[in-house]
């Protein structure tokens, strides 16, 4: 299969041809026909799957054939969660678009909306938006929603942990009824499950990778440990596996802020990002983690969902989180677009009924692997005792292991990448 056979016209397939692509992903093989189709599209994808060239290709290649949008108009909106997203997904228009006359740009929050409010007077085909930024600039009489004719959701789930499905809800009551939309969600909630219902109309179901599945290239390791020398452990790991740029997963704040003292102790440089922690202090620390000044990053879930930090070599669950499908979205940091990562767990006692989850959620029994020198004293409770002894967390069991939306079977090994070094 190649994307000649897709249907692709010449100049985009000049572009992907020139970016080193040899072939499509299994998302791209999929989306790029449904949505050249004019059909509405419900995909459970991640990032690395190649889910924007998915969209990105035939949106360009539909807009190609139509006319130019007109003033303080746009044609195409596509929404994302977070800033650092929007301006990948622009780039990558930009990219595979650079033999097309359509016109794009990206608006977010966080800078200056004048140029901006400019930059759209003229119309553009495609707009790339984070929704509190598109309502201000819509309510600014900036942007007209009147002919748009499709809608694309990217990262839906990080959408609703982001508090943002108010802001989605009024957006898509102010778009034209007649119009194709697009949905990417690497997992599928209830929250998410209302949301498709309410857009969607009979969409085509794509599903790269196993609901809730991960990501094959990622080498999963459980080591089980005593509570008290978790921070040992990890110590120890960091040291003897040389790691760098290494994602810790902390469950609490103050659990962050004591993790990354602890580690200063042991001489690791490490920072602490969370919801009480200034965007100033975030963009500093970010920027030494990328670097490479700050080896070890301490993160909440929901800090770690609105910061762009992905291919990393490793990411640790330094706490076991206790609603499983967040443990999908953390390793999903690791090994992505054909590169591997390793993503590991400290697991105490108290943690099993969390780690039976996880492996229920992603179908998958995972290596526990014991480091000499820190086996637990403690014996962990198995299942049936830990949830016959007063209901201990499992997450929410109604959006464990549930399957929503997805129907047939879903072909294996998300990551496929060939003859292209990220
Ligand atoms: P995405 O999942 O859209 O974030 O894409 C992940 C990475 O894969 C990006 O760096 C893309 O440039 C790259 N990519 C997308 N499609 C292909 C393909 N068919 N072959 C090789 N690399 C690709």
């Amino acid at each position: 299969m190649n994307f000649k056979d897709l249907g692709l016209i010449e100049p985009l397939i000049r572009s992907v041809t020139e970016l080193g692509y040899l072939e499509p992903s299994p998302i791209q093989a999929k989306a790029i026909p449904a949505v050249l189709a004019g059909r509405d599209v419900l995909a459970s994808a991640q990032t690395g799957t190649g889910k924007t060239a998915g969209f990105v290709l035939p949106i360009l290649q539909r807009m190609a054939e139509k006319p130019r949008a007109k003033h303080n108009s746009t044609k195409v909106l596509i929404l994302t969660p977070t800033r650092e997203l929007a301006a990948q997904v622009h780039e990558s228009i930009q990219q595979y678009g650079r033999y097309l006359p359509s016109r794009s740009t990206v608006v977010f929050g966080g800078v200056k909306i004048n140029p901006q409010i400019m930059q759209l007077r003229p119309g553009v085909e495609i707009l790339v938006a984070t929704p509190g930024r598109l309502m201000d600039l819509h309510n600014q009489r900036a942007i007209q929603f009147n002919e748009i004719d499709t809608f694309v959701l990217d990262e839906a789930d990080r959408m609703l942990d982001m508090g943002f499905i108010h802001d989605i809800k009024r957006i898509i009551k102010l778009l034209p009824r007649n119009r194709q939309n697009l949905l990417f969600s690497a997992t599928f909630s209830d929250g998410i499950r209302n949301l498709v219902k309410g857009i969607l109309n009979q969409p085509v179901e794509i599903d790269v990778a196993p609901r809730n599945a991960t990501v094959t290239s990622v080498t999963q390791i459980i080591h089980r440990v005593d509570k008290s020398r978790k921070t040992e452990l990890l110590s120890h790991l960091i040291r003897k596996n040389n790691w760098t740029q290494t994602l810790v997963f902390s469950r609490t704040k103050h659990g962050a802020n004591r993790l990354v003292e602890q580690l200063a102790k042991a001489n690791i440089e490490a920072a602490a990002i969370h919801g009480n922690k200034s965007q100033s202090n975030r963009t500093k620390v970010l920027a030494g983690f990328k670097a490479g000044e700050i080896r070890v990053l301490v993160a909440t879930d929901i800090a770690a969902r609105g910061i762009d930090i992905e291919e990393l070599p490793c990411v640790v669950n330094f706490d076991l989180p206790n609603v499983a499908e967040d443990y999908v979205h953390r390793i999903g940091r690791t090994g992505r677009a054909g590169a591997t990562g390793i993503a590991v767990s400290l697991v105490t006692a108290d943690e099993m009924p969390y780690l039976h989850a996880i492996e229920k959620l992603i179908k998958q029994k995972l290596d526990q692997v014991a480091v000499p020198d820190f086996k637990p004293r403690h014996n962990s409770p198995d299942l049936t005792t830990a949830t016959k002894n007063g209901q201990l967390l499992l997450g929410n069991p109604k959006r464990i292991g549930q399957v929503i939306v997805h129907q047939g079977k879903a072909p294996r090994a998300p990551t496929f990448f060939k003859g292209r070094g990220q």
